[in-house]
């Protein structure tokens, strides 16, 4: 079928409201490392994989393998037997989360890991308040959207959570004006407990906080935010879930989850995306004495399911074996280092930030910081007619995000490099004379 009718078959029968990356979407149909062919034939460098799903690359040997031979022996998807590879994942996990006494629940996305870290916390709690940082991100159904605070995600402003949101570590639009490092830390705990004094009822279930926020445009937090918030969530009880859905698995390069790098240890994880490799798996780790605290089973029927895990354990041995979180850690400050150059010559570029492999490009009006919207959606689609495959976010939709799957080498990135650099030039020059 010819690339075009499948466009116009998919905008037949699929929602208006599911967002394709590219004025002509592409299909992709094959992937190797990091590489992916599209239905045309053409080839891109992919470095948006890396977060979506393909944490450590296509077609790895290892866990196609691994994959396909629990599909040769059981396919099933209910969790009302015993999983072998699901209590091994689980075990894995949960050492490698550094919670003490920390058990482990799995479900099928990141949504549903958020879900149930949220009913987790209010069910401990016995409180639906809720606090959330803005441009956050949490997933798309009734529970997790209504703590997304970007609008452009938010399908409704219904919730059946209370909701209050406090600022996140994004120091490049900080409403509290050019503060150092330490005084903007000190403002945003400040605003913390301004807001659970005013602005709940006071007996606040929990913090959803992403660590490195993914959608929001990687904005990073500087040193000491979060144990500075977690001091005053602290002092009221309030329950701190991290949401390592992008975060998570060594991608920041400085610690297997992102929070504990931060200096803090988390009431609960969530997790999802990479672990399968493409394969659908989330979870949540949490001590037992929270995970515990559910009166009956949560989400879902094939949560942690036999072909769900078996990849997710095949994924993590490769991810181990190879010291990924090293290789995240020096290819993403290769990255940085370079974008950070191109940005020099380019006042289109407003700020580089991020860690490890989650690099946020934030693209403004030069000599501004009016989000240049527009332009990014160009640098976007000339990256792909170039051979690159990027990301797009931010609260405003002008944040160019790279991350590569964690096998990525410094050969790829030199190549990603020049493409967005052409990309970049290309646009400005265009909106230069525009
Ligand atoms: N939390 C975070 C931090 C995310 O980035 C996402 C997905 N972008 C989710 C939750 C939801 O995950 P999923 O799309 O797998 O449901």
């Amino acid at each position: 079928m010819p690339h075009a009718e499948l466009w116009q078959r998919h905008r037949q029968v699929m929602p208006s409201w599911m967002q394709l990356y590219y004025d002509e979407p592409i299909e992709l149909v094959r992937g190797s490392g990091r590489r992916v062919t599209d239905g045309e034939g053409r080839e891109y460098l992919d470095f948006f994989g890396g977060l979506l799903a393909t944490m450590v690359g296509h077609d790895i040997p290892e866990i196609t393998e691994a994959i396909r031979a629990q599909a040769g022996r059981l396919l099933h998807s209910s969790t009302l037997y015993l999983i072998r590879s699901q209590v091994e994942l689980a075990e894995r996990i949960a050492k490698l989360s550094g919670l003490s006494d920390a058990k482990v629940f799995f479900v099928n996305s990141g949504t549903e890991a958020v879900e149930t870290a949220l009913l987790l916390a209010t069910q401990r709690r016995r409180s639906h308040q809720v606090l959330a940082l803005r441009g956050s991100y949490h997933g798309r159904s009734f529970g997790t959207v209504g703590a997304t605070g970007i609008r452009g995600w938010s399908a409704t402003a219904l919730s059946p959570l209370a909701v209050t949101y406090v600022h996140s570590g994004y120091r490049y639009r900080s409403p509290f004006g050019h503060l150092d490092d330490a005084a903007f830390v000190a403002a945003c705990a400040d605003e913390l407990r301004t807001m659970i004094e005013t602005s709940t009822a006071g007996d606040v279930a929990c913090l959803l906080a992403e660590p490195v926020q993914g959608a929001g445009g990687f904005a990073t937090p500087p040193e000491g935010f979060f144990p500075a918030m977690k001091a005053v969530l602290d002092d009221y009880g309030i329950l701190l879930i991290s949401d390592e859905v992008q975060s998570g698995w060594g991608r920041t390069g400085r610690s297997f989850f992102a929070m504990p790098g931060f200096g803090v240890t988390p009431d609960a994880i969530t997790f999802a995306k990479g672990l399968g490799n493409g394969v659908a798996i989330g979870g949540v780790v949490a001590p037992a004495g929270l995970m515990d605290c559910l009166g009956a089973n949560s989400i879902s029927t094939a949560g942690g399911n036999p072909l769900a895990t078996a990849a997710g354990v095949a994924t993590l041995d490769y991810l181990l074996s190879h010291d990924l979180q090293a290789n995240a850690d020096k290819v993403g400050e290769h990255l940085m280092t370079g974008l950070r150059a191109i940005a020099e010559g380019c006042p289109l570029v407003g700020e580089v930030r991020g860690m490890g492999l989650m690099i946020g490009v934030e693209l403004v009006v030069p000599g501004t910081r009016e989000p240049a919207v527009a332009a990014t959606l160009r640098v976007l689609e000339a990256a792909r007619q170039r051979g690159l495959l990027i990301g797009r976010g931010g609260l405003h939709g002008n944040v160019l995000r790279v991350t590569p799957p964690m096998t990525v080498t410094v050969a790829e990135a030199d190549e990603a490099l020049t493409v967005l650099r052409e990309a970049l030039t290309t646009v400005e020059r265009t909106e230069e004379n525009a």
